[in-house]
């Protein structure tokens, strides 16, 4: 299935190799190196941040990553607890073609894939029956025509729009669990929050979708080998009213003179961390305005497979929107029997004060209705709550109703070439992803060399 507009598009130059003469010590290596005494500080270990720290280490500019967190890679991150990696953040690289830098990294960090495929599904619908392949090709055409034309207003949310113009589709249990499945999982965001204007105006780089299969954590792990990380260092504040720019954190406090931003749109827009002064007022509008949506991943194991293994995606058009409609087959490409599955938008939130035994249950009601009662309850389960976790709250940015997707854009002014901004919700283009996030991070370690150039 189409899920985004494709845009083939080749990134990242030549990293400027002896671009500045002046200020490289050497151009004789592949990669020049920068003479400065000046020192920059990132905060947040997550792939932008980590992206940006080795862009500039590898010029020889003098870089501290300081993480709140016992390890790196924020929003990759993998569980290996149960002996399988569950990747509790990421899982996809979406677009491998057409020069997705990812894919660069994923080969350099040792990191295993396996091709998926968007038509590999079956879809049940709430008395237990399988959707007929053709009803479920002409609704996808037809979800996927219609979210092209659909255009709303800065006033009205995607749900409102959509729904006045299609309200036959309001209590279409198919049409919900696309909504959700598909756009809601996509955008990260509840149909009811989300823009009706800039909902789906990001771009993609083409080629079907990788899976990691053996966790994506090592691609953070990669990247930072060799830099200096500073973990368990949560900053509370960043004042910069001085000619240098003083960061306390819980334990410590740094001196530098330049600053890389670089934690998640979520931990600005509860001000976990102070600015003095504030952020200018156009940074402030874009963190008010756009929003992090709530996607949860939960993995069941069991000690038997009792579903159609072949099967990549099993879906289901379950009664409450969000709810456990998406089942991902892990044993295509991991020696376990085991299903990962999703919860979306608001009830994803709601899933985060149910404790593991109603989620448990919830999850088996729908797949008692697919498979009959007596399959048996999983023997190991994990799961996440990334709306609460106070290092993100929340999964990915998107472009909440009353916004636009140039909000996204406003990061890429820097604060009086000073405080810099990096992470997916700085990506227009790639916002909600990998690349988008490792892409931020790269675009503002160059931006800062030019500082540094001045
Ligand atoms: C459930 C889920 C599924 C996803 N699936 C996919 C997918 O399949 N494919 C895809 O491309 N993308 C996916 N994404 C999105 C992708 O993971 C993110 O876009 C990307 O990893 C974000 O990277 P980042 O560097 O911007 O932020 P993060 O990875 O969140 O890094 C930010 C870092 O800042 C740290 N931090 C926060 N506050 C502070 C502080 N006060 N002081 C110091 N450090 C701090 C955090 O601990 C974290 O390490 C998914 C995300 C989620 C949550």
């Amino acid at each position: 299935m189409e899920r985004r507009i494709f845009i083939e598009r080749s990134i990242l130059g030549s990293a400027g190799a002896c671009l500045l003469p002046f200020f490289f010590n050497s151009c004789h290596n592949k990669i020049p190196v920068f003479t400065t005494n000046k020192k920059i500080i990132i905060i947040g270990a997550g792939i932008a941040g980590l992206g940006a720290a080795k862009f500039l280490d590898d010029r020889g500019v003098d870089v501290t990553v300081l993480e709140a967190q016992k390890k790196v890679g924020g929003r990759l991150r993998t569980n290996r607890s149960l002996g399988i990696p569950f990747d509790e953040g990421a899982s996809w690289i979406h677009g491998p073609k057409g020069g997705n830098p990812i894919m660069t990294l994923a080969d350099k960090a040792g990191v295993q894939t396996f091709l998926t495929s968007d038509d590999s599904v079956e879809v049940f619908d709430i008395g237990g029956g399988r959707y007929d392949s053709a009803v479920l090709v002409d609704a996808e055409k037809k979800f996927n025509k219609i979210l092209n034309d659909l255009r709303g207003d800065r006033d009205s949310s995607f749900a409102t729009t959509f729904l006045d113009s299609y309200p036959q589709y309001a209590s279409d249990r198919l049409w919900m669990y696309m909504l959700s499945a598909y756009l809601e999982f996509d955008t990260g965001a509840d149909i009811a929050d989300l823009s009706s204007l800039d909902f789906y105006d990001d771009e993609s780089f083409p080629g079907d979708d990788l899976i990691v299969t053996n966790g994506y954590d090592r691609i953070a792990n990669y990247l930072s080998r060799d830099l200096n990380v500073i973990l368990e260092s949560k900053v509370n504040s960043i004042s910069y009213n001085n000619s240098r720019i003083k960061i306390i954190t819980d334990n410590d406090e740094y001196n530098a003179d330049l600053v890389l931003v670089a934690v998640p749109l979520g931990v600005l827009k509860r001000n976990s961390i102070q600015f003095q002064p504030g952020l200018p007022s156009e940074t402030q509008k874009a963190i008010d305005n756009l929003d992090m949506g709530s996607v949860n991943k939960f993995f069941c194991l069991w000690d038997k497979a009792f579903w159609n293994t072949d099967l990549q995606y099993i879906g289901y058009t379950s009664n409450v929107k969000g709810e456990f409609n998406y089942f991902l087959n892990l044993k295509k490409f991991v020696p376990a029997n085991a299903l990962m599955t999703f919860a979306f938008g608001n009830y994803s939130v709601e899933t985060e004060s149910m404790d593991d035994s109603e989620v448990m249950h919830a999850i088996m009601a729908n797949l008692e209705t697919i498979y009959g009662d007596n399959i048996p309850y999983p023997k190991q389960f994990l799961r996440t709550k990334w709306s609460s976790n106070e290092f993100t709250f929340g999964s990915y940015s998107f472009c909440a109703n009353g916004s636009r997707s140039s909000d996204f854009d406003v990061f890429k002014k820097s604060v009086n070439n000073r405080i810099f901004f990096a992470g997916e919700h700085t990506s227009r283009d790639y916002r909600g992803t990998v690349h988008g996030a490792y892409l931020s991070g790269i675009r503002e370690a160059k931006k800062i060399i030019d500082v540094l150039s001045i």
